[in-house]
């Protein structure tokens, strides 16, 4: 299901580029409603705010109206837990130099947040304590962002859902009727931005109200400290304002915490050049003997929060800002035309593209191509070069060279001379 749904969201980076660009992606039903866009990410150390987005893309079908999500606004920084590794984004939208590492996003962003079809936008944040109207506490008090509904304003005049406070009125007591812990209430929160706020000026919900755009930004609190309830709550939210806007839609998963749980622990695939693939979820967390290139390789992940970091002698594989694995490389020359190869799976004979996995129940034989040389990972033969024309079982392959934790998927490797060719993953049920 993960695999399928993300397939229109595979990015690409190249290994070396720093600044890493968001994503966007569309989700389009019926055009008879509007079109809200919601942003996650601009601060880097809200893993609320830019999980639940990966969430809506993953489990959400929109019927009527459209939904554009940006996961991961300022990426550089999710992937280091920073809230802004170039300074706070969220106070360059007034104002920003051209030298700004944040430039190229926040001009984009603009760019998306004024598209004329757009009708609402929504900006995601993991605030700090719980808001309230009256001081409570140090944690629960006016100046606290957690837990809350912002609006810069109470409304824009004669725009649609420019009724800022009215509609996440409507939000607050459709959230507040089921919370995990009583404490946990939404309020609203208008910062008046324009007469008494001048740090929001330079916000980016402050420039989106600017240009004619109804905006928020919706809160969770860093108080609460399990990821899944803050998910849990951005998505209710989410679902209480295209109730408010009319904008249809079905998911195929329960707001439940174990659920949601099972859901953010999925991380999908990295593909590197194509070729080879590792499944994240379950691997063993150092892949070992890695064929890349020495530059420019292509890595695809279908998480739209993957990222590569490059250490001394591996890399690490991240997820936002979550450490999900080490590879260490083993370079080659990926000098080689050949990018498939026959497989007899269990008595039918298969054409298997590089970079796939494949379910086997019982053996395997890859037939052999001219010039091709076939290494089964931890397949010993003796006397044989290529190990094509063999029959494999599982008990035949040494397990820990399995590439997953259940010890059921291995390596084939594929090679023309020195050069690199590809993979296949052969999968045991
Ligand atoms: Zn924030």
């Amino acid at each position: 299901m993960f695999k399928k749904i993300f397939i229109f969201t595979l990015c690409s980076l190249a290994l070396y580029a720093s600044q890493r660009d968001f994503s966007f992606h569309k989700m389009q039903g019926e055009p008879n409603a509007p079109t809200l866009l919601v942003i996650g990410g601009v601060h880097g150390d809200e893993p609320g705010g830019y999980f639940a987005p990966v969430l809506m893309l993953k489990h959400y079908d929109i019927k009527k109206g459209s939904v554009y999500v940006v996961p991961n606004l300022n990426f550089d920084s999710i992937v280091e837990h920073r809230r802004g590794k170039y300074g706070d984004m969220n106070r360059k939208f007034a104002d920003i130099q051209a030298n700004d590492p944040d430039f190229r996003h926040v001009e984009r962003i603009k760019e998306l947040i004024t598209l004329p079809e757009v009708a609402f936008v929504s900006n995601l944040h993991d605030g700090r304590g719980f808001y309230r109207h009256k001081w409570e506490s140090a944690i629960f008090n006016p100046s606290a962002w957690g837990q809350s509904y912002i609006i810069d304003q109470h409304k824009i005049e004669n725009v649609e859902f420019g009724n800022l406070d009215e509609i996440t009125a409507n939000m607050e007591s459709i959230l507040n009727k089921d919370l995990h812990e009583n404490h946990h209430t939404f309020n609203v929160k208008n910062t008046e931005t324009k007469e008494v706020d001048e740090a929001m000026q330079r916000s980016l919900t402050y420039y989106a109200v600017t240009n004619q755009k109804p905006a928020i930004a919706v809160e969770t609190s860093k108080n609460i400290t399990e990821l899944d309830l803050k998910v849990i709550y951005q998505l209710r939210s989410f679902e209480a304002l295209m109730q408010v806007m009319g904008i249809e839609y079905t998911k195929n998963i329960e707001l439940t915490r174990d659920d949601v749980q099972k859901s953010l622990s999925e991380y999908g695939t990295i593909k590197l050049n194509d070729k080879f693939t590792i499944e994240l979820s379950d691997t063993k967390f150092a892949t070992r003997f890695v064929p890349m290139k020495k530059e420019d390789n292509i890595i695809e992940f279908s998480h739209p929060l993957g990222s590569v970091i490059k250490r001394d002698k591996y890399y690490d594989i991240q997820i936002g800002h979550l450490r999900v694995g080490t590879i260490y490389p083993q370079y080659f020359d990926f000098n080689c035309d050949v990018n498939s190869a026959k497989l007899d799976i269990d008595g039918e004979v298969k054409e298997i593209k590089f970079g796939e996995i494949v379910d086997v129940q019982n053996n395997f034989n890859v037939l052999s191509q001219k010039g091709i040389r076939v290494n089964v990972i931890g397949f010993v033969t003796k006397n044989k070069v290529s190990q094509d024309d063999i029959t494999v079982k599982k008990g035949d392959i040494i397990e820990r060279f399995a590439m997953d934790n259940q010890n059921k998927t291995f390596r084939i490797e594929f090679y023309d001379g020195n050069s690199f060719c590809g993979m296949i993953g052969v999968r045991f049920q």
